[in-house]
């Protein structure tokens, strides 16, 4: 049997790969090959803390097959001509893939696979990164979903296929391995090293993915319910990253939960793994919207957002960047953010709110950022995520509703463990005022060493007024006269 091409993209594992198991079964050797082909990607190219991760889980993926007795074959360039080029020089006659959703990428795929089989090649593409295709998921008029809870309800009624197994024993390669370009030389990781945060937090790779699954699952899924709103304490499965670079898959994820229900026979057996796989439904929502609205990246779905008077600060959106806005769950957030490319999903809906709301700065200038800046960073559930917070989404939170940046951080960082943590000039403050410095009596700042304006920003707007602000724009735009 002649040579089968597997085309690695977000799909970075070994186990439950259905191209690379099929490859297999096929017979013959196997290619497992890794193309940067950033033009590719369109206006969304991968941004900087996203490729300091694709560095690392290249690395350990290359590391995983040759444990196996094969490689991972890097190249950068446009994967059409890379693939062709392969083909030729390896005589292989079939390429598989796993499938990839967004915009660019669809293109790009329908384009490969025509050429490829109009050259007599044989193509197969697979389901690798979500439990169910956009496609399969339609509401009674034979619609896409736009409202989640009918979205899930209907999911809930359909088959998770179990993952693929990865049997033992080697993959067998070629006798003679094409080329491959030095990892180094993609040029992934920056020239500037910032990424010290990044390397302190994770591990990038399928081995830590599983073991981050595991030690999610026995320790914190039962508390899941109750804490994953507290960004003080590590209550979530921070797998996000991991699955956006499919070193695990929700398939995967599912039917660890499901195990755990093997016991009691209720699925899930908890609240926790009830709520979990919910959030991990919210991932599939996200890739539902984003595939039957491609738009949505750069326009907003609801189409009377588009007249909606966004203002325009470079100064103000470079505080929200820095973490100086002067509203201490909202700095704590975005230098979170700065340090780990991560944030909390809480917080990540109180800074979002915040530029959108009190600043009035379009969420794509915070869909930018969260791309360039996210390690997780993903098409779908940024999309979202975005649109939802400004109003402007599927199912999203209205407008009108304007997070109170104080009174959220004191109902889920209520000890302002969060905030000290992240905004240490403010960590000898109380957790009465933790979260509204300016409201402390001199006396109470000087003990803690704050002088506002100097430690620490006045707040940059005032909550109130930027509210009523808000609600104005809002109105403008509802009336048609932004
Ligand atoms: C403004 C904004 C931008 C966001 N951008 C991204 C992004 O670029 N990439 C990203 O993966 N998530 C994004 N999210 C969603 C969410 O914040 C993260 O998925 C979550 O914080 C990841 O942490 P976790 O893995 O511990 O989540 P857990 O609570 O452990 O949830 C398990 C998994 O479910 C999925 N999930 C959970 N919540 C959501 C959600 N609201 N939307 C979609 N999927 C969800 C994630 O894949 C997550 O890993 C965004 C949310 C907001 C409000």
């Amino acid at each position: 049997m002649s040579a089968t091409i597997v085309w690695l993209r977000q799909d970075l594992r070994l186990r439950d790969n259905p191209a690379l198991s099929a490859a297999r079964q096929r017979g013959g050797p196997v290619l497992p090959v890794y193309i940067w082909d950033e033009a590719g990607e369109g206006a969304w190219r991968p941004g900087a803390a996203t490729r300091w991760w694709l560095h690392h889980s290249l690395q350990r993926l290359d590391v995983s097959l040759r444990a196996v007795g094969s490689r991972l074959v890097l190249a950068a360039g446009p994967a059409d001509e890379i693939l062709s080029t392969l083909l030729k020089k390896t005589g292989a006659t079939a390429v598989y893939w796993n499938r990839r959703y967004e915009p660019a990428a669809i293109d790009r795929d329908i384009a490969l696979q025509a050429m490829l089989t109009a050259a007599g090649v044989e193509v197969k593409i697979f389901n690798a990164s979500l439990l169910f295709e956009p496609t399969a998921v339609r509401n009674k008029s034979g619609r896409p979903f736009q409202v989640f809870t009918p979205f899930w309800r209907h999911c809930q009624t359909l088959a998770v296929d179990a993952p693929v197994g990865w049997p033992a024993g080697k993959l067998p390669g070629p006798a003679r391995w094409p080329e491959s370009v030095e990892l180094a030389d993609l040029n992934l990781l920056p020239r500037l090293n910032w990424t010290d945060g990044l390397a302190a937090t994770w591990q990038p790779g399928e081995a830590a993915a599983l073991l981050r699954l595991k030690q999610f699952t026995r320790h914190t899924l039962d508390r899941y319910a109750d804490e994953r709103n507290r960004p003080d304490i590590a209550g979530t499965s921070a797998l996000s990253p991991h699955l956006h670079f499919g070193e695990i898959s929700p398939r995967q994820i599912w039917a660890a939960v499901r195990e755990l229900s093997r016991a009691g026979g209720v699925f899930p057996a908890s609240r926790g793994g009830q709520v979990f796989l919910t959030e991990v439904g919210w991932r599939e929502f996200a890739y539902h919207l984003l595939y039957h609205f491609p738009r949505t990246p750069d326009r907003p779905l609801r189409a009377e957002f588009s007249a909606f008077p966004w203002r325009k600060s470079a100064a103000q959106l470079r505080k929200w960047q820095q973490g100086l806005t002067g509203y201490p769950i909202v700095d704590a957030g975005m230098r979170q953010l700065w340090r780990t490319g991560w944030m909390h999903n809480r917080v990540r809906m109180i800074v979002a709110s915040f530029l959108v709301k009190h600043l009035r700065i379009s969420w794509r200038e915070g869909a930018a950022w969260f791309w360039d800046t996210l390690v997780d960073a993903d098409l779908a559930s940024n999309t979202l995520g975005w649109q939802w917070t400004a109003g402007c989404g599927a199912d999203a939170a209205p407008y009108f509703r304007i997070f109170n940046p104080v009174l959220q951080g004191e109902k889920f960082d209520a000890t302002g463990a969060y905030v000290r943590r992240w905004v240490p000039e403010l960590g000898r403050l109380s957790a009465e005022y933790i979260h509204k410095p300016w409201a402390a009596p001199a006396t109470v700042l000087a003990a803690a060493g704050v002088t506002l304006g100097r430690e620490y920003p006045q707040p940059m707007v005032v909550h109130g007024e930027a509210r009523v602000a808000a609600l104005t724009a809002w109105q403008e735009m509802r009336a048609g006269r932004p």
